[in-house]
């Protein structure tokens, strides 16, 4: 599924240098290392302000509450995502509420998002949080449109999605705030957990450094209960050398899905839907999709994901439950039915191997298997 080797062994020695210029200056925790991440970060999508913090499950709750998202106010988002999107609106005190995905995108549906403010007038729905899943941005001018007329924030969950962009906007500069992370599967990935928001305005900005340290502005005075977000000088060093590389890494991610779309026309496996065939991820003309992963929708999509496996070929199913269905998030008040877009991507989606050494061989190996099953 993912092979880390391949990359390291491209970009080793600059990586160890940079290390070892961490290691002599003998600092560890935010410093110069941080600062010129976040400034390299923050040019690179264009956004005014950058904020390193240590994961990207930090960075969603430390936007949120950078922009005064707590107790008595509602933030909608998708069921259709990973965890952290609707536990970090917890963590914040607000309400979660969830709204259907768009299913050629996968992504949040501004429609259903209209219809849930219908639903909840009386709420205080303080911001949307749209995930750009897969590396795909969600529809922004639909969004800014919604935005426009009910007057919330827009906060992007970017965790998958760090140089993808919307009509040439890039990620990170399209709402008010957003979240990356740098989750070592990511496609901009640390040497462990890190992650960074962007802000666009210097009060968020502001908001978001103090509460990434123990809401502190001057050292031991506490003005709010904050928590420890720091970014590691270490990982820091890290993503800055891999940053540079990410346009490139981006490209070939683009070039491989295409070759797969490709490979399984040509080997008549993909069709309109999953009662004729394989349903290829669909690249809305407005968005610059960077391919984190590369999702298709399978028929007797476990069978053939036991089937790839026993000839060791990896993939994932990202997500098997749709948050809506989680235990831990019963509280909520949703039930079975409730998100039929999302529960039915669930039983069928399956991501393919997809990163940018991946080789020409053994995406060929991948078609032959799943054409094979299919025979
Ligand atoms: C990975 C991910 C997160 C959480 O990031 P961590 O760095 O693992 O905390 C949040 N949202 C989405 C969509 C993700 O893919």
């Amino acid at each position: 599924m993912l092979d880390f080797s391949r990359q390291y062994a491209s970009i080793r020695e600059e990586v160890l240098a940079a290390i070892e210029q961490v290691c002599d200056s003998q600092r560890f925790i935010l410093g110069p290392a941080v600062e010129s991440f976040e400034q390299a970060a923050a040019l690179a999508c264009n956004a005014p302000h950058a904020i390193g913090c240590a994961s990207g499950t930090d960075a969603l709750w430390l936007a949120l509450a950078a922009a005064g998202i707590g107790p008595g106010h509602a933030v909608i988002t998708t069921p259709f995502s990973f965890f952290a999107s609707v536990s970090s609106i917890l963590r914040t005190g607000a309400q979660p509420l969830l709204a259907d995905i768009d299913p050629l995108t996968f992504n949040l549906s501004p429609q259903s998002v209209n219809e849930v403010i219908l639903q909840h007038s009386g709420s205080a729905l303080k911001a949307v949080l749209p995930v750009h899943l897969y590396g795909q941005c969600a529809d922004w001018d639909a969004f800014q449109e919604l935005k426009h007329r009910h007057g919330f924030l827009l906060v992007e969950d970017a965790a998958q999605a760090f140089g993808a962009a919307w009509r040439d906007t890039p990620a990170g500069s399209l709402g008010d705030l957003a979240a990356f992370s740098f989750y070592p599967t990511k496609n901009l990935s640390a040497f462990g957990d890190a992650g960074l928001l962007t802000a666009s305005s210097p009060e968020f900005d502001e908001h978001a450094r103090m509460l990434r340290a123990h809401g502190m502005r001057r050292r031991y005075f506490h003005d709010e209960i904050g928590w420890n977000s720091r970014l590691d000088s270490l990982q820091a060093a890290v993503l800055e050398v891999k940053l540079r590389h990410l346009p490139r890494w981006n490209q070939q991610r683009r070039e491989l899905a295409h070759r797969y779309d490709q490979l399984l026309t040509e080997a008549g496996l993909a069709a309109r839907n999953t009662a004729e065939g394989i349903v290829l991820p669909f690249t809305d003309p407005r968005a610059t999709h960077v391919f984190h992963q590369y999702v298709i929708r399978a028929p007797r999509r476990d069978a053939l994901r036991q089937y790839l496996a026993d000839r060791q070929i990896g993939t994932e199913v990202y997500y098997p439950l749709p948050l809506h269905l989680q235990t831990s998030l019963a509280s909520l008040g949703y039930r079975q039915g409730d998100f039929p877009v999302s529960e039915q991507a669930a039983s069928e989606v399956l991501a393919l191997p997809i990163y940018p050494e991946l080789r020409d061989d053994e995406q060929q190996t991948v078609v032959d298997a799943i054409l094979s099953f299919y025979k």
